[in-house]
């Protein structure tokens, strides 16, 4: 322990040395006098239970220490333990499935899960392992083969493969399955709707979304109630008794009804569910620390640090370390901001015919009309409402327009065309062209568990199978001209806003997309980090890729674009050069809005 001299000399010290050499201060943590209270008050009260439980000769502690590792209760808490973990295992399997056919587009799978899940929920757990038991009544045989053709491969005597250790494991499986269900289906729920769309947006496949992107940030809400389901199960396995079925709890009453040393063995059986219930909670922080990453703000140590780090005393592991040097500025990027494998200036053509989008009743996007050459710079304006967001969208085809069509290159988004025909093309296809699309969004949406070069790399990899390595060295390129070397295992969550959007900006390009698109870059950030992110733009602007761009920074737009679209009620009013558009706007409507924003 640091004496009250020490604390005193490290206060001192840093007023004659350098202020700027962090890394000497040690950092003393405050007292907390109600705490040691507390904690005094807390080590009374467990030792006065111990003393009454350890001296109280009723408890029968010899006949405990003679039962506790005798070979039946071991057998039986092996039997406990195969029990919960196969039934957890199947029961999340199963219910992860459920979960993922609940909240699907399909009614009739949704509707499936629902019944299954209302139906399980509802029966006693004790009542689904009696009838299971007694399946061989209703059905005497079970068949293997194809229904109504009378083609069987194999038959089974059902009261001969329904052993009570099947029934049991069915029983716990079935019902754990249910709640499982709902515990997954609360976690996916959970998930930002953003992050679906980021992901979307990069083409990434659906499986890759739900088990990738969604999944392990869902695994933050699903691990507290889904671990307290695991341990409700090490319990339930305790009612299976009424198979008969030898595993921990029927042991011990085996045992008890022969000697009558009733609360002995009830102990024996209670120590044990205590020590696996123990573990199983280790394991919980364990797996919950893994999943925090880039969730909070302060990383966790690892477990086993904690723990070494505790048993020696030390505060080591709360020491802050002297912050790193930040990234340089964008501004300060001297390299041209080409595209890595830039694309030649005669791709990203976007054309925009006769649009329109309704929502309901509501007309957002009324016969738009738009051509964007190659490589030119496009600034869409507009009052909130004015659609340039689903614009943006139907670019991207995360909105499908209801009339007209969006081609890039020539390619219709969304349909495949075969002389004048055009098939509609299915989610997967629309996902792998989207790559040829980057979006960067107002609020970043960079996926927060995963670091700043694994947001970058996920699509490459994913989407354009890109080897990993090769992903990595893009990717880190990428980070360099975004002026954040220094960032890469940082978390979304541990970067700045103006740095995440810089993040962001990298992973749309790391697709090298013959279109980007931004909808209003730079709106979430503060005013002083707007800056930095324009610069990046502003760079990005020379390198021949097609741009637009929905923005309220006048000053940006006029320096930037190439034209100016200004939208109101779902319509282009009017489209120009800058220089035309800001100065002489032909509409009166373009004037107003302006003299507004200016
Ligand atoms: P902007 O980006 O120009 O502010 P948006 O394109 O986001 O405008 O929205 C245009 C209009 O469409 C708004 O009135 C908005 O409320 C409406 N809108 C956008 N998305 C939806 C939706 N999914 N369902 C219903 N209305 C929507
Ligand atoms: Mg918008």
């Amino acid at each position: 322990m640091a004496s009250t001299t020490d604390v005193v000399e490290a206060i001192k010290l840093p007023r004659h040395s350098s202020i700027q050499d962090y890394s000497r201060y040690r950092v003393v943590p405050a007292k907390h006098p109600w705490r040691f209270v507390g904690s005094v008050l807390a080590a009374f009260i467990i030792a006065v239970t111990f003393h009454s439980i350890l001296t109280n000769p009723n408890w029968g502690w010899d006949v405990f220490a003679q039962f506790f590792f005798s070979e039946p209760v071991l057998v039986g808490l092996g039997r406990t333990i195969l029990l919960t973990v196969l039934a957890s295992a199947i029961g999340f399997l199963l219910g992860g499935t459920l979960a993922f056919a609940r909240v699907s587009k399909s009614p009739l799978l949704s509707g499936l899960s629902w019944a299954y899940i209302w139906f399980l929920r509802s029966i006693p757990l004790i009542v689904l392992l009696l009838v299971l038991n007694n399946l061989g009544y209703l059905y005497a045989t079970v068949d293997v083969g194809i229904p109504y053709t009378g083609i069987l491969f194999a038959q089974f005597n059902t009261v001969e493969i329904l052993s009570p250790f099947a029934v049991a494991l069915i029983g716990l499986s079935l019902n754990q399955a249910a709640f499982s269900a709902e515990i997954i289906r609360g976690g996916i729920l959970s998930v930002d709707h953003g992050q679906h769309e980021a992901a979307a947006a990069l083409g990434l496949s659906r499986r890759r979304q739900a088990l990738n992107i969604v999944l392990p940030q869902a695994m933050r809400a699903i691990l507290p109630s889904g671990f307290n389901e695991i341990i409700g199960l090490a319990k339930a396995t305790s009612m299976v008794y009424v198979l008969a079925l030898p595993e921990l709890f029927y042991t011990v009453q085996v045992i008890y009804r022969r000697n009558l040393e009733v609360i002995p063995l009830l102990m024996v059986a209670t120590v044990w569910y205590l020590i696996i219930m123990s573990v199983l909670s280790l394991i919980q922080i364990g797996i919950e620390r893994h999943f925090a990453k880039g969730a909070l703000r302060n990383a966790p140590e690892p477990l086993l640090r904690t723990i070494l780090a505790f048993t020696r005393g030390g505060t080591e592991a709360s020491t802050p370390k002297p912050a790193p040097a930040v990234g340089r500025p964008a501004s300060a990027v001297k390299k041209p901001m080409a595209v890595p494998g830039a694309r030649s200036n005669n791709v990203g053509h976007i054309d925009i015919h006769g649009v329109s989008k309704r929502f309901g009743t509501l007309t957002v996007l009324d016969n738009v009309n738009l051509s964007i050459r190659p490589g030119e710079v496009t600034a869409i304006l507009g009052p909130s409402g004015a659609g340039k967001s689903t614009l943006l969208r139907t670019i991207n085809h995360l909105e499908r327009a209801d009339e007209g069509f969006i081609a890039i290159d020539g390619e219709l988004i969304g349909y495949e065309r075969d002389g004048h025909v055009l098939y509609e093309l299915k989610e997967a296809a629309i996902r792998r062209r989207r790559s040829a699309v980057g979006m960067v969004f107002q609020n970043f949406n960079l996926f927060p568990h995963l670091t700043a070069l694994e947001n970058i790399i996920e699509a490459p990899v994913s989407v354009q199978k890109i080897p990993r390595a090769e992903a990595i060295d893009l990717a880190r390129d990428l980070l360099a001209r975004v002026g954040l070397s220094e960032k890469e295992d940082a978390y979304p969550r541990h970067l700045s806003g103006g740095q995440q959007q810089r993040v962001a900006i990298a992973r749309a390009l790391a697709l090298k997309p013959r279109v980007l698109l931004f909808d209003e870059p730079t709106s979430a950030l503060d005013p002083e980090l707007v800056g930095e992110v324009l610069d990046v733009i502003k760079e990005l602007a020379t390198s021949g890729t097609t741009m637009v761009i929905v923005t309220h920074e006048v000053g940006f737009a006029r320096e930037v674009a190439d034209s100016v679209v200004f939208m109101e009620n779902g319509r282009v009013v009017e489209v120009g050069p800058p220089s035309q558009l800001f100065n002489a706007p032909a509409h009166s409507r373009t004037a107003e809005f302006l003299a507004k924003v200016l």
